[in-house]
């Protein structure tokens, strides 16, 4: 009996085309080394699920379709099939998650439509706008679906539109905002193709390309291999410099400067480097006890302060706009000791209102209250003036009273560089040395309590609801807590 030929596995996706591009040495690395990939950040994580949901809430633009879906990710060779089987049916007019394949290249698009007989594709993002790597992906999409012998007539990316408001149901066609790139993505067809036979290559070479460190770890997406490329960076690095662009940090990188005590002394003068570099070489906290000391000083009650917000993409309830911030929680306890009160909203009857008296009633007895950074709470404290006209006063009060944890570090107070972003309690009471209650490796982080408090509001009844509620509870617990840690932390340096 004769073998049936193996079908050839496709050796780039959307996904491995945009690694590429970012840097070949992530795209090899992610084909012939995975294993050396940084794990996958609670960040990310809570993004990838973001995005999932609104592509989902986006069928309701061209309702009634078909999806293509595979069972698993693996199964993407099925879809391809699946989905050239129902653009042969002429009743089929809608599929989502079309699957398509060309020159090894495999791809799904998440909205395929035909109109007066044409094919048009649509591809949906959770964003505000539409980035460069959205470009690149749409004219990647449009290579390979028209390559496989689909003609397309149009190519649009459906993206949120932030100056929607809701009044009564959702409105699928006002949440989303359309825009056509054929023009764009018929520019980049020849790049395209030249860019897959690169990429190809490079998927296939016996060791990694010799790409060095440089901007384009970060951008536009943080890469997973950092762990592994930048290993060998000093540990005194100009890397751990903060105030100095990343494109400056690069430069004296790579003109081997590869420790702050190779940076010239003029350099460390003009930049105002000089506590900086001081604290880096002699692994010291350099404290300005007089000016801390007057900063942390408060009069009348103080306490440290958490709010905890959910920002729904698909718009919560009327008069609200997709991401706006909304109070779920908060959690406050008085600065002397700690004595926590936090309370979560309840979800079974969830009044925004009510959420928004209940942070003025708990913060109202306090004079001064420490948060970890102004300028987000700043953004809720908007957003409810915005919804509440009439607690406008109150919530001015709020924020009159709010002083910052993060100022000591941001005006140089304390100075102890090398604090990894995004800045959170617990990194920063980890990087000083100090113990903190929750990880940010271990436990869960504001955007995951803010989709579990999302779980709950969608489905109130759900049986193991409780458990949930007390899962958040906790985390909002030991944030107040390591705010307060943190609190005592600087406090204890002025001595
Ligand atoms: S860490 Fe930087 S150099 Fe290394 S693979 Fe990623 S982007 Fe490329």
């Amino acid at each position: 009996m004769t073998e049936k030929p193996k079908k050839k596995k496709a050796i780039l996706s959307k996904s491995t085309f945009i690694k590429g591009l970012q840097c070949t040495k992530a795209l090899y690395l992610h084909k012939n080394r995975y294993f050396l990939r940084d794990p996958l950040s609670l960040e990310q994580l809570a993004r990838f699920s973001r995005g999932t949901n609104v592509g989902v809430y986006a069928h309701n633009l061209f309702p009634g379709g078909v999806d293509a879906s595979p069972k698993t990710h693996f199964q993407m060779a099925q879809s391809v099939v699946k989905t050239a089987g129902l653009i042969q049916q002429s009743d089929v007019n809608v599929i989502y998650e079309a699957a398509f394949e060309f020159e090894d290249v495999i791809v799904a698009l998440d909205i395929l439509y035909r109109e007066n007989g044409k094919w048009k594709a649509v591809e949906v993002k959770s964003s505000r706008g539409i980035s460069d790597t959205y470009r690149w992906d749409a004219a990647l999409q449009y290579y390979v679906i028209t390559g496989s012998g689909i003609e397309l007539e149009d190519f649009s990316i459906a993206y949120i539109n932030q100056d929607y408001k809701r009044q009564g149901p959702v409105d699928a066609h006002g949440l989303f905002q359309m825009e056509s790139l054929m023009d764009e993505v018929m520019q980049k067809q020849a790049e395209i193709g030249q860019k897959i036979q690169e990429l190809k290559e490079v998927a296939q070479l016996k060791s990694s390309p010799p790409i060095p460190i440089g901007i384009h770890c970060n951008e536009p997406y943080p890469c997973d291999f950092q762990g592994h490329c930048w290993k060998k960076v000093s540990p005194d690095s100009v890397f751990l410099l903060e105030g100095i662009g990343e494109e400056q940090k690069f430069e004296w990188h790579h003109s081997g400067i590869g420790s702050v005590t190779d940076l010239p002394a003029e350099v460390v003068k003009e930049n105002n480097l000089g506590l900086q570099v001081k604290s880096i070489i002699n692994n010291e906290v350099i404290v300005d006890k007089p000016v801390l000391s007057a900063f942390l000083q408060t009069t009348g009650t103080a306490g440290v302060f958490q709010t905890f917000v959910f920002a729904p993409v698909i718009p919560f309830c009327d008069h609200t706009s997709p991401y706006q911030p909304l109070p779920m929680g908060v959690g406050i306890s008085p600065t002397d000791n700690f004595a926590p009160a936090v309370s979560l909203e309840s979800y079974a009857s969830f009044s925004l209102e009510a959420a928004v008296s209940n942070m003025l009633k708990v913060t109202g007895e306090f004079d001064s209250l420490w948060v970890l950074d102004v300028s987000k709470i700043g953004g809720l404290l908007d957003s409810c003036r915005s919804l509440f006209p009439a607690m406008e006063k109150d919530l001015e009060k709020l924020s009159f009273k709010l002083k910052d944890l993060l100022t000591p570090l941001k005006e140089e107070m304390i100075v102890y560089p090398g604090l990894k972003m995004p800045l959170s309690a617990e990194r920063i009471l980890k990087h000083f040395g100090a113990k903190s209650i929750l990880s940010d490796n271990k436990c869960m982080i504001p955007e995951q309590a803010d989709a579990l408090f999302q779980k709950l509001l969608s489905a109130p009844e759900v049986e193991n609801n409780p458990e949930t509620e007390a899962l958040i509870k906790a985390f909002m617990l030991s944030k107040t807590e390591n705010n307060y840690r943190l609190l005592q932390l600087w406090r204890s340096f002025t001595k």
